[in-house]
C-alpha cells in the first residue's frame, strides 16, 4: 500500500471500565466516516479462548450474532451490521481461541517448518494477517479495530501489541482512540479525570499513545476537563470528544459529530469528506422520535427470568428489528417479556395475550418452558393475534398446528421429546453425527442460505421476491414425511430450501389468519435502521392494519 490512498486504521479501545458502550462508539464512528462518503470496515477482537461466540451461555454473555459466513459472534457484530448496513466478512471478528487455535494446529502440522512458535510474532502476525485479508476483501479506505475489554487486562494485550507493530510498519495510516469513562460522583458533585489519566498511562506502558480520546459520561466534558486531561497526558483538548449518556443509542454518530469527531479524525489522516453526511442516518433518528402509535407486543420465551438488562442482550437483534420496522411507519413498540413457565404453573394466564397487538416466540434451545410457548401460539392462531415466530418459533408453531389442527396426538419435537409418536421436529440428518461425538462447537446449521417463496403468500408480498437469502442457526427441521399431511391440515410452506427438502417459512392462509408466520431462519439478523426487515415490517403492518 503506498501513495496517497493508503489504508487507514482506526484501533478503539476501552480505559477505566466496560459497559461504557465501545461497540456503539466504534459502528457510530464508523457510521460518521462512511457517511463522509469512505468504504469502512469493523473488526472486533474478543479475548476469549472460546474459538467463537456460539458456546457461550446468551443469558450470561448476551445474543449470539450469525454472520453471512455462518461464523458465530460477539453481539457488538450485529451493531457493526445494522449502523453500517452491510455484511461484515468472516475475517472481522476474531478471539483469542481462534487465532491461538489456529497457530497451534498449524505448529502441530509443522506449518512453521521447525522455528519456535512464539506469541509475539506469530501470534502477533496471525492477527496482522486477518487485518489484510480482511481489508483486501472489503475494499474499505478505513478499518477501524475494537479491542475487547479494558486496557491493563493481561487479556487482550497481544491485540494491542499487534496494533503497536501495525503503527510501526504504517506510521502516518494509524489512529489510536480510547474510550474513557468520567465518573460525576453525587458525593463530590463534578466530573473527574484522574481515572482516565492512569488510563492512558496504561495504554502508554504499552507503548501506545491515544489519538483521540472518547470521553463517556453522564453529562458532556466541559473545556477546563479537557484542557486538564490534555496537560497531564498529550492528547490535542480538541481530540478529546464529549459522549454523554443519550436516550438511544442511533443519537450517538449525531452526537459524536456536535463536538467535531469526524474533523478530527480526517484532520490526523489529512483528508477531506468526500460528500455531506449522515442525511440518511438523521431521517431515521428523527422518525423514531416522532414515531406515535404505541404496539404492545408480548414476547414470549425462555431466556426472561434474570432481569430486563440481561434480557435486552439475550435477544438484542429482535427487539433492534421490531424497533426498525415499527419507526418506519410512524410506531413505536412496547414489548414485554413472558416468560412462559408461567403459562404452565399457572402464574399467568394466555389469555392475558387478548390485551396484546402481536405475539413474538424468538428462537431457543431445550426443553423449559416449551408447552407454555405452545399454548401461547395456539391462543394467538385462535384468536387472530399477529404473530411472528423465529427458529424455535418456527418449530413450536408447526408442533401446535399439527396437535391442534392436524390432529397428530402428542406431536412434539424430537428435541424435547425423543419418543414423540410424531416428530413433527426432527434431527437433521448430519446433526446426528455431531451431537453422539459432542461435536457442539460452529456445528449447527448456520449462516446464510437461499430459499424459494410460494406466490400469492405473505412471505412472498413481503420480500416481492421469490428467491431470497437468510441466516440460519439450528440443528432441527420439520420433518419431511409430515409436509404433506400439515400442508393438507392449511398449514402453508410459504419458503422451502432449493431442493424442496427443508422448510424455512410456515404460515397460515390470510383468509384464516391475518397475520401467522414463522421462519426456521432468523430474519432479525438482517434488519438494519436503514432498511428494516420485510417479514418484521409486514407483522408490524398487520398490526396496525388490525
Ligand atoms: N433448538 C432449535 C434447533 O436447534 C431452534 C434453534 C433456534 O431457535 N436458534 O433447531
Amino acid at each position: 500500500m503506498r501513495g496517497k490512498n493508503r489504508h487507514k486504521y482506526i484501533f478503539v479501545v476501552g480505559g477505566v471500565m466496560s459497559g461504557v458502550g465501545k461497540g456503539i462508539a466504534t459502528s457510530s464512528i464508523g457510521t460518521i466516516l462512511q457517511s463522509k462518503g469512505f468504504v469502512v470496515s469493523l473488526i472486533k477482537a474478543d479475548p476469549y479462548l472460546n474459538v467463537d461466540a456460539g458456546t457461550m451461555n446468551p443469558v450470561e454473555h448476551g445474543e449470539v450474532f450469525v454472520l453471512e459466513s455462518g461464523l458465530e459472534t460477539d453481539q457488538d457484530m450485529g451493531n457493526y451490521e445494522r449502523f453500517l448496513n452491510k455484511n461484515m466478512p468472516v475475517e472481522n471478528y476474531m478471539t483469542n481461541g481462534m487465532i491461538f487455535k489456529y497457530v497451534i494446529d498449524k505448529e502441530r502440522a509443522l506449518g512453521y517448518h521447525g522455528k519456535c512458535v512464539e506469541p509475539v510474532y506469530h501470534i502477533t502476525e496471525e492477527i496482522l494477517d486477518r487485518i489484510a485479508r480482511s481489508v483486501s476483501k472489503t475494499n474499505a479506505e478505513f478499518t477501524i479495530f475494537e479491542i475487547g475489554g479494558t486496557v491493563g487486562e493481561y487479556q487482550n494485550a497481544i491485540f494491542l501489541e499487534a496494533a503497536r507493530l501495525l503503527k510501526i510498519r504504517y506510521p502516518g495510516d494509524v489512529m489510536f482512540a480510547m474510550v474513557s469513562y468520567l465518573p460525576v460522583p453525587g458525593s463530590v458533585g463534578e466530573m473527574k479525570t484522574k481515572l482516565t489519566q492512569n488510563a492512558i498511562r496504561q495504554l502508554n506502558s504499552y507503548g501506545i499513545q491515544p489519538d483521540l480520546i472518547i470521553a463517556r459520561s453522564e453529562v458532556p466534558i466541559d473545556a477546563r476537563r479537557k484542557e486538564k486531561i490534555a496537560l497531564a497526558n498529550g492528547v490535542s483538548s480538541e481530540n478529546i470528544i464529549a459522549a454523554p449518556d443519550i436516550k438511544s443509542i442511533y443519537e450517538v454518530p449525531i452526537n459524536f459529530e456536535r463536538d467535531g469527531l469526524s474533523e478530527r479524525i480526517l484532520k490526523h489522516f489529512n483528508l477531506r469528506p468526500k460528500q455531506k453526511d449522515l442525511v440518511e442516518w438523521r431521517k431515521f433518528v428523527s422518525k423514531s422520535q416522532r414515531a406515535k402509535k404505541k404496539l404492545r407486543i408480548a414476547v414470549v420465551g425462555k431466556y426472561f427470568d434474570t432481569g430486563d438488562f440481561v434480557l435486552s442482550d439475550a435477544y438484542v437483534s429482535v427487539i433492534e428489528a421490531i424497533k426498525f420496522s415499527s419507526y418506519w411507519q410512524d410506531a413505536t413498540p412496547e414489548l414485554e417479556w413472558i416468560n412462559s413457565k408461567h403459562y404452565e404453573n399457572g402464574k399467568r394466564k394466555v389469555s392475558e395475550l387478548k390485551d396484546y397487538d402481536g405475539l413474538i416466540v424468538p428462537g431457543g434451545f431445550g426443553s423449559t418452558g416449551v408447552e407454555g410457548i405452545i399454548e401461547a401460539i395456539r391462543f394467538a392462531r385462535e384468536h387472530k393475534i399477529p404473530y411472528l415466530g423465529l427458529c424455535y418459533g418456527m418449530q413450536l408453531a408447526v408442533v401446535e398446528f399439527a396437535r391442534h389442527v392436524g390432529k397428530l396426538k402428542g406431536a412434539h419435537t424430537i428435541e424435547v421429546d425423543s419418543e414423540t409418536p410424531h416428530p413433527i421436529i426432527g434431527i437433521m440428518g448430519e446433526q446426528k453425527d455431531k451431537l453422539s461425538k459432542s461435536n457442539y462447537g460452529g456445528s449447527m446449521r448456520l449462516g446464510a442460505y437461499p430459499a424459494i417463496l410460494k406466490k400469492g403468500t405473505h412471505a412472498h408480498k413481503a420480500y416481492n421476491s421469490q428467491i431470497i437469502s437468510e441466516r440460519h442457526r439450528h440443528r432441527y427441521e420439520v420433518n419431511p414425511e409430515y409436509i404433506e399431511r400439515l400442508e393438507q391440515a392449511g398449514l402453508i410452506f410459504s419458503g422451502m430450501s432449493p431442493d424442496g427438502k427443508l422448510c424455512e417459512i410456515a404460515e397460515l392462509p390470510k383468509e384464516v389468519h391475518p397475520f401467522f408466520l414463522a421462519t426456521q431462519f432468523h430474519p432479525e439478523f438482517k434488519a438494519r435502521p436503514l432498511s428494516p426487515h420485510p417479514l418484521f415490517s409486514a407483522f408490524v403492518k398487520a398490526i396496525l392494519k388490525k
